[in-house]
């Protein structure tokens, strides 16, 4: 249906053992928006990610994709329905060459524009292409960030999930890696939903925000209307 959200999560449960890491999420994310999900440590913003991708099972709720249940779908199928996770800590294959790693974001396709693909990918990340032919595990955390997204785009996502993209980054690397993402999703039409607990980096490039809180949505708004909340700058901007 074309009034559905790309995405929408609808009271959603996740446990690790006896223990509920996410008590019933509900949140959406419209296409061609940038929804951000700010939250301290362990509030549960990985285990939400991981649950969307399928890499972690959930216990209740529901989660759809263009109007189609995918609560049951495999990681692959995710995949391969348009949803490509960045995950947290990057997670490259180290002794692979830089284009090698590119190519695994492919491995699902077969269609003959992986070669434009992989061209988008050195154009937006110069660095890139550069050392190509170079082990991943040369590259620098902002690299190898840049790496980890170039291998998510390679599966042509229409909703890529970023988990902690600034962690480890210094400010500069940081502001880089943002204006990135709003290039693709201005430029490419990706829709993005990323988790950070850089609140003030994530609701500045955000249209839509929510904060989590032990498993559970605490607030949503606008990024600049989260950014301007008293609480929020309590809580998370240290203001
Ligand atoms: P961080 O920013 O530190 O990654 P987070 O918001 O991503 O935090 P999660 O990693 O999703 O939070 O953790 C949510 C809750 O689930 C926390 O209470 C955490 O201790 C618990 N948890 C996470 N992973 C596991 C696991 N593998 N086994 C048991 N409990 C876990």
């Amino acid at each position: 249906h074309s009034t559905d959200p790309l995405l929408r999560v609808e009271t959603l449960r996740s446990s690790y053992g006896r223990i509920e890491a996410l008590h019933g999420v509900s949140l959406s994310v419209a296409s061609g928006e940038i929804v951000a999900l700010v939250g301290g440590n362990g509030a549960g913003k990985t285990t939400l990610l991981r649950t969307i991708s399928g890499v972690q099972p959930m216990t209740g709720g529901s989660l759809s994709f263009q109007g189609r249940d995918i609560s049951r779908a495999s990681p692959h199928a995710r995949v391969a329905a348009g949803i490509a996770q960045v995950p947290e800590g990057r997670q490259i294959f180290a002794p692979l060459a830089i284009e090698d790693n590119l190519r695994l974001g492919a491995y699902l396709r077969k269609d003959a524009e992986i070669a434009s693909d992989l061209e988008r990918v050195y154009d937006l990340f110069p660095v890139l292409k550069e050392r190509r032919r170079n082990p991943a595990g040369g590259l620098s955390g902002g690299q190898q960030q840049m790496l980890a997204i170039g291998r998510a785009l390679m599966s042509r996502p229409k909703l890529l999930l970023l988990d902690e993209p600034s962690m480890g980054l210094a400010p500069v690397l940081v502001d880089q890696v943002f204006e990135i993402i709003q290039r693709l999703n201005r430029e490419d039409g990706v829709t993005v939903f990323l988790v950070e607990q850089n609140a003030f980096a994530a609701l500045s490039i955000a249209t839509r925000g929510y904060v989590i809180e032990t498993g559970e949505i605490a607030m949503e708004g606008k990024g600049e209307a989260l950014l301007a909340d008293e609480r929020v700058r309590e809580a998370y901007l240290g203001v």
